[in-house]
């Protein structure tokens, strides 16, 4: 049986102690935080010695609707969590915050990553007899607490933390403290502010404005932090390891008003767009238009150094949900149409200019291009403010298994013509890394260019270049330089 990707997956996390309604403050986080995780989410307050939780399958303000809500979760200290939605995998038993009772009292944990050696762990905690409640990769991390022969909880994840692989962004809660953790390669963001002198964490720094909390800085890789009332303890758990921030969170997956790794997204995200334009302009266009609404920036950016105009030719409906049932259409309406639909003003014989910041699985792409044509678009030049995706992510990113993305195995003009864009071209991987103002080596690029920061245990991969016969299909053999056709 193949390696299957672990179900840690992709989220949001946030934590505040010695806050008055710290519920209250973890769903306004937790809303801000919505963008990483729509599948479930979940909230763990600590009070008078006691854990409170309350989680659902859903939006926040889907599992968080009535005043009753908030007050069964009292106390000064929450964690949170949001929850993505990996295909086929929504489980009651997998919402975080996960909540045990341990030998030493009651623990709660939220996880933002994906463990890399979960499944080698989790064999090894079977053998000695441990039980497993959810198919995700973060209940080892409780297990290995829970065995632990330290005395305080400090020790316990100092304990466990070296055995962990892959990306881990952590906030653990007991009725006497929390804990945050982050791994050492720093693969996830995690920020760090203060609220009235109380701290606040959360992966994203938009999530301390809507509580009108102060960023104060990133939890550092390999760091963790003790909270308990008195001054905030700060201790180096891991070292050694090289810096591998996920590139992916400045080109698509962060909130443009959020800083991470040290640095503006929105700022990056116009960078790449302009990056993108010098190394590819579309010269005969006449608009640039962005796939609404995580192009927008990049498309912004594109156009200021472009003589195309930006415009809005394509509309997003914000209001479908992920369930949304079509009653008797389906033949007719498909998804891209629900959530999109075209300006046939803006685009009526217009040469366009379609900016989008990846192309993974390349269905959506198809169908854009499509419905731009059916509005009256002349041509319709395609440029993507990154490079193409041809490898498995393992640190908590879902992307689809390789032979489903739509780079691998194509070269680019035969994705422009599996697309049916009059022309196609990516952001070099070395424009990508320039547009963010930080060292190279401080990011991870594994889905672009082949090259895996650590080595992947249960997939048995080592560190380094992945060899090209990890892809059926794929001709190049050059993948850290990639961005144009291997003619
Ligand atoms: S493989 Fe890609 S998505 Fe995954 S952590 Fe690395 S850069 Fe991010």
């Amino acid at each position: 049986m193949g390696y299957k990707r672990g179900l840690g997956g992709y989220c949001g996390i946030f934590g505040v102690y010695g806050a008055p309604q710290a519920a209250s403050l973890a769903v306004l986080g937790l809303n801000a935080l919505q963008h990483r995780g729509q599948e479930s989410c979940g909230i763990v307050t600590s009070h008078e010695g006691r854990l409170h939780r309350r989680i659902g399958m859903g939006l926040v303000g889907e599992v968080f609707n009535r005043p009753d809500h908030l007050e069964a979760l009292p106390g000064l200290a929450a964690i949170g969590h949001t929850r993505y939605s990996t295909t086929g995998t929504s489980d009651y038993h997998n919402i975080q915050p996960i909540q045990v009772i341990t030998k030493d009292g009651e623990l709660a944990m939220a996880h933002n990553g994906n463990l890399t050696n979960a499944a080698a762990l989790r064999r090894e905690l079977e053998a000695e007899g441990a039980i497993f409640q959810t198919t995700t990769d973060s209940e080892v991390i409780l297990h290995l607490l829970a065995r632990s022969r330290g005395k305080s909880l400090e020790e316990r994840v100092l304990e466990a933390l070296p055995r962990l692989q892959g990306a881990f962004s952590l906030v653990f809660l007991t009725p006497d403290g929390m804990v945050v953790a982050r791994d050492a390669h720093g693969f996830r963001p995690l920020a760090m502010g203060e609220l009235d002198g109380q701290p606040v964490f959360a992966s994203e720094s938009c999530a301390f404005d809507i509580i009108g909390a102060r960023t104060i800085r990133d939890v550092e890789p390999g760091e963790l932090l003790l909270v308990n009332g008195g001054p905030l303890r700060s201790i180096q758990a891991l070292e050694g390891a090289r810096r591998s921030h996920c590139i992916f969170e400045f080109v698509y997956f962060s909130r443009p008003d959020s800083k991470i790794f040290g640095e503006n997204v929105d700022k990056t995200r116009r960078k790449l767009g302009k990056t993108l334009a010098t190394e590819h302009p579309a010269e005969d266009a006449d608009i640039v238009l962005p796939v609404p609404d995580s192009s927008n920036t990049a498309a912004l950016g594109y156009s200021r150094r472009s003589e195309a105009k930006f415009e809005l030719g394509l509309i997003r409906n914000h209001y479908v949900g992920r369930t949304f049932i079509r009653p008797g259409q389906q033949s007719r309406t498909d998804g891209v149409r629900l959530k999109f639909n075209a300006v046939e003003g803006v685009l009526r014989d217009r040469s366009v200019v379609l900016v989008d910041d990846s192309v993974v699985r390349g269905t959506t792409m198809i169908k854009l291009i499509r419905l731009l044509r059916e509005a009256g678009a002349r041509q319709v030049h395609v440029r993507i403010a990154s490079p193409p995706v041809r490898f498995p992510c393992y640190y908590g990113m879902d992307f689809p298994d390789e032979n489903e993305l739509a780079a691998a195995g194509r070269n680019v003009d035969e994705l422009c013509l599996h697309l049916g864009a009059d022309s196609l071209r990516f952001l070099s991987l070395e424009g990508m890394l320039e547009a963010t103002g930080m060292r190279a080596s401080s990011f991870c690029t594994a889905c672009f260019s082949g090259i895996y920061p650590e080595e992947i245990v249960d997939a048995g991969i080592p560190a380094g270049l992945r060899p090209p016969s990890h892809l059926p299909g794929l001709r190049s053999a050059s993948p850290p330089n990639m961005e144009e056709s291997p003619s």
